[in-house]
């Protein structure tokens, strides 16, 4: 163990751990500090991630009522999977493991650093292994969680395997180029979906993401209903509980779908079927783009959100006020429809002198009688159910305001 020492490796405390974890000032490069560089990965951007995550699965075992058996199969440092040991509620058993020989051994480190000889287990071996050979009634897991760096893809099929009927799996992506229609073929590669670079982008790959995972889990017979979704900054991560059964599968395929989107109105045409048509503007009477194939249901669940958002605010140590607003913008959109505006966009796109504010803007949305919402996608977004010449019109409104 000679690379750890005090220098390269430090402590860190984040929530109610302590961990050695790399000094990433001491594998920057001219002041810039990339989490990748150092030797085993921390991500202290990650923190508000792995303080939702536990109140993901603090909720989601008040939901299913039995002690939880996790896998974190990809876990550097560890510092995920010992804050589930230690900060979840009624956890019987945590498997960590990583590939990374230096992560493994720092995973054992900090694994008797933080008294958790009992509950957590550690494996040395790829991540598909693991999970392959866990993927058999009786071993598996009421929660699977892949937080890899970069795409998910690579783990997915295994760790859907590994899953528990009616357990849980919790998913990142940090490709967000490809998902986002930056590199639109890299997406087509890795999710089998259309993408592209435009306002509400954010929405486009999450759902992107979420219509990867259901198809996947479809080919095993396994059905998956979303209880908690988001994006924020560099990350996606999508919380599902799945349910073994053919009728589930085909209930959740039957939320994919695309959307076609007209580049000069702007104007979203929502298509809930397996098979995309063309659909012409009937403004522009131009060809549309569609976009996916893409999750078109609820990317959560109402009663689920509240109760994350409950034990969000009962964890004093954790409660960040960004982190509420976040989490309550998630339930405030949660059933409006699968795209977003922005302010921006449409002052822009329709030549207004003056961008209105949000809020008098969803207010006037609801005074017309529509649906309308802040999104947490982005901060100058909004979600209705109005069309694209109803928003016009309330834009035009309120630009004598
Ligand atoms: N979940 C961690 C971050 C993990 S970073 C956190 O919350 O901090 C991704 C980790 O996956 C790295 O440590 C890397 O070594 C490991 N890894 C990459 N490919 C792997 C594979 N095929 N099997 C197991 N571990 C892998």
């Amino acid at each position: 163990m000679r690379m750890i020492n005090d220098d390269l490796f430090i402590e860190i405390n984040e929530g109610n751990v302590v961990i050695l974890g790399p000094n990433l000032e001491r594998f920057s490069d001219s002041g810039r500090i990339e989490p990748c560089w150092a030797p085993v990965f921390y991500n202290p951007a990650m923190k508000m991630d792995r303080d939702i995550s536990i109140c993901v699965l603090s909720a989601f075992q008040k939901l299913i009522g039995k002690r939880l058996k996790i896998c974190e199969a990809l876990s550097a440092t560890g510092v995920r999977g010992l804050r589930y040991a230690k900060e979840v509620g009624n956890v019987e058993k945590i498997f960590l493991n990583d590939v990374n020989s230096l992560a493994y051994n720092l995973i054992k480190i900090n694994v008797l650093k933080n008294g958790l000889s009992e509950k957590v287990t550690v494996f040395h071996t790829d991540a598909n292994v693991l999970l392959a050979y866990f993927a058999r009634r009786g071993r598996r897991f009421n929660v699977v969680d892949i937080d890899p760096f970069g795409s998910p893809v690579p783990f997915l099929d295994n760790a859907i395997r590994a899953v528990e009927n009616k357990g849980l799996l919790c998913v990142t992506a940090t490709d967000l180029a490809p998902l986002m229609g930056v590199y639109k073929k890299a997406c087509l590669r890795k999710y089998g979906a259309y993408s592209i670079k435009t306002e509400f982008s954010q929405e486009i790959g999450l759902r992107i993401l979420i219509g990867y995972i259901a198809r996947t889990a479809a080919k095993y017979g396994v059905g998956i209903t979303p209880l908690f979704s988001y994006y924020r900054r560099h990350y996606m991560r999508v919380f599902a509980q799945v349910r073994i059964g053919k009728k589930l599968a085909d209930k959740s395929l039957s939320e994919i779908g695309y959307l076609a989107f007209c580049p000069k109105c702007g104007r979203i045409i929502v298509q809930k079927s397996m098979f995309f048509k063309k659909d012409i503007c009937e403004k522009c009477e131009k060809e549309m783009e569609i976009i996916g194939p893409l999750w078109l249901g609820k990317t959560g669940i109402r009663e689920f959100i509240k109760d994350v958002i409950n034990f969000y605010q009962t964890r004093k140590n954790i409660l960040e006020k960004k982190g509420l607003i976040l989490l309550s913008r998630i339930l405030e959109e949660i059933e409006l429809p699968p795209y977003f505006y922005t302010t921006s966009y449409i002052t822009r796109k329709y030549n207004f002198k003056r961008e209105p504010s949000l809020s008098a803007l969803v207010n006037k949305l609801k005074m017309r009688g529509f649906k309308a919402s802040l999104t947490h996608f982005s901060s100058k977004g909004f979600k209705t159910n109005a069309s694209i010449s109803d928003i016009v019109e309330i834009f035009k409104l309120l630009q004598n305001i």
